[in-house]
């Protein structure tokens, strides 16, 4: 501010400015003092915007001198100011309830959306089922609220879609409706709904009964050990199991090997063949494992598609033999859909361990890092931890920001370099308008991608990108999430019918903003 301000005053010049740098000069302290909560500036520079949003002749230097004479003085004020962010604060907020609502009312999804995030939950939104039920398989939702009238689908089909899935699964799902008449309220619960909430809603019973959900939810999930869909353990049981690991190899002196396994283009079947097969894939799979190792040795669903197994007893040569007749049996097998059939392979990463200093957390991250090399060498195949000549590349996150307003470039760009993920590498770039952005060959670089999108810009608007954004890249996976104005309903409607996956109302605060993006990125990686 008090550059381009001295920049006007101190240059000797009279020649008068024109009318439109002084708007978006007033335009830009506006958005960023709304986004670093200077309040003060932020009500000062809304009055003046109002003032000279209609003037289209230029400011003689003296008249804007006067004009802009209190935002000098508080840019003095506010010279000592510095950003203080708490790490601390951070990190409590990435670990919270994700709750997944579907609603084509655009308000109500807006109001509830606000509502739920001022409790501290995370939330992920949409307005169209098969976006939703996307979501839900992607972002593991810890419970779920859908709307029984909606356009394409109705809400109860996208209940008997995850319900597919989920009738193993305990993730609470909530019907709600304004239609509330006995029939609907049956059918709701006879097809595997946890509650039924009638609309109009009383938001402070709907808060209470969302809580009430999430509570046993989390006492569910911290009971349970074996994972309900492929019947093998899940991760919780890894640590314990690790821990004996450690010692049966310290009690014995041999070696223990690490694999992780993941499916290759698993997402191709399910989006070919729907969720329901590629649920039965996973369980056969695991079963398939199951079978092919010893009893000595234990089997983790790890993630998604995502298993691990601690091999006891085995070196690194021995466990790769051992994958790589499962992963030729496995290869063989035949799935029948309907006239079609397919088949797949997997791709594991292996970490022989010969310290028992070496924990879990390191000892996942190591095979994990092979696991890549092999996905990165053309998949179907195994590779070795203990064999990697050169450190491994890490996973690549390329976050991509399209923001016209240089100050939140710079703060985004600040902020999100100095995040850090394990296994993770974060590479920012920041364009200043969409063609820029879309004439880069940005999209094409490797690893996952992560956009943050200006919703209002004066080149190519955020929607526009965000349109073609899903054309270019239907196979690859970006996540977007759009930065919209205030009070911009339709926009936000826009922007979650063209596949945002969130959104964020400007002016927005930079702790808030960093919390939704380092979740988003979790649950993408997990
Ligand atoms: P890659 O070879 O690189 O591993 O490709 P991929 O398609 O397997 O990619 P990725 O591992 O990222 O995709 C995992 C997919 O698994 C994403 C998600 O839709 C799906 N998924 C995760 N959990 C479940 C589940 O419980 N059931 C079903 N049906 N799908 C799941
Ligand atoms: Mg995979
Ligand atoms: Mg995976």
């Amino acid at each position: 501010m008090k550059d381009q301000m001295l920049n006007w005053f101190e240059n000797k010049g009279i020649q008068p400015i024109e009318s439109i740098k002084v708007y978006e000069f007033l335009h830009s302290i506006k958005g960023t003092s709304g986004t670093l909560e200077l309040d003060v500036i932020y009500t000062l520079s809304s009055k003046l915007l109002h003032k000279v949003e209609n003037r289209t002749e230029p400011w003689p230097i003296e008249e804007l001198r006067e004009f802009l004479y209190e935002l000098m003085e508080l840019s003095y004020d506010y010279e000592q100011f510095t950003l203080n962010v708490s790490k601390a604060a951070r990190e409590r907020v990435v670990n919270v309830p994700l709750i997944q609502i579907i609603d084509d009312d655009i308000s109500i999804l807006i109001y509830l959306k606000d509502k739920l995030e001022s409790k501290g939950w995370m939330v992920v939104a949409s307005t169209e089922a098969d976006k939703a039920i996307d979501q839900y398989y992607n972002m593991h939702p810890d419970c779920i609220i859908i709307d029984v009238n909606l356009p394409q689908k109705s809400g109860f089909e996208v209940l008997y879609d995850i319900q597919q899935h989920s009738n193993r699964f305990f993730v609470p799902k909530i019907m709600c409706s304004i239609k509330k008449d006995r029939a609907t309220r049956l059918s709701a619960y006879k097809m595997g709904a946890d509650d039924f909430i009638s609309k109009p809603i009383d938001i402070e019973e709907f808060l209470i009964r969302i809580e009430r959900h999430l509570e046993r939810k989390r006492i569910f999930d911290q009971s349970v050990i074996i994972d309900e869909l492929t019947q093998v353990y899940n991760r919780k049981f890894l640590q314990d199991s690790y821990n004996r690991f450690i010692s049966e190899m310290a009690r014995t002196n041999t070696v223990g090997t690490v694999a992780i396994i993941d499916l290759d283009y698993f997402k191709k079947i399910n989006d070919t063949y729907g969720h329901v097969m590629g649920d039965k894939v996973l369980a056969e799979f695991a079963q398939y494992m199951k079978k092919s190792i010893r009893n000595t040795d234990t089997l983790f669903r790890y993630g998604g598609e995502e298993f691990v197994i601690l091999f006891q007893r085995a070196t690194e040569a021995e466990v790769k033999e051992v994958l790589n007749r499962m992963l030729e049996g496995f290869s063989n097998i035949v799935f029948n859909e309907g006239e079609k059939s397919f088949s797949l392979t997997f791709s594991a990463g292996i970490y022989s361990i010969e310290h028992q200093n070496i924990d879990l957390q390191t000892a996942i991250k190591t095979a994990d890092e092979a696991l890549y090399l092999a996905k990165n060498n053309g998949r179907a195949r195994i590779e070795s931890a203990n064999k990697m000549q050169i450190a491994p590349t890490k996973k690549i996150l390329n976050v991509s920001i399209v923001d016209d307003d240089a100050l939140i470039r710079s703060i985004l760009i600040t902020t999100i370099s100095e995040m850090s993920f394990d296994n993770l590498a974060v590479n920012v770039q920041a364009y200043e308008d969409g063609l820029q952005f879309l004439s880069s060959d940005r999209l094409t670089h490797p690893g996952l991608h992560f956009l943050i999108l200006d919703g209002v810009m004066p080149v190519i608007d955020g929607l526009e990108i965000l349109q073609q954004v899903k054309q270019l890249s239907s196979k690859q996976e970006v996540h977007v999430l759009m930065l919209t104005g205030r009070k911009s309903k339709s926009d936000i409607a826009q922007a979650l019918k063209f596949g945002a996956d969130d959104y964020l109302t400007k002016p927005f605060n930079i702790t808030e903003l960093e919390a939704r993006i380092m979740r988003l990125i979790k649950r993408m990686i997990q």
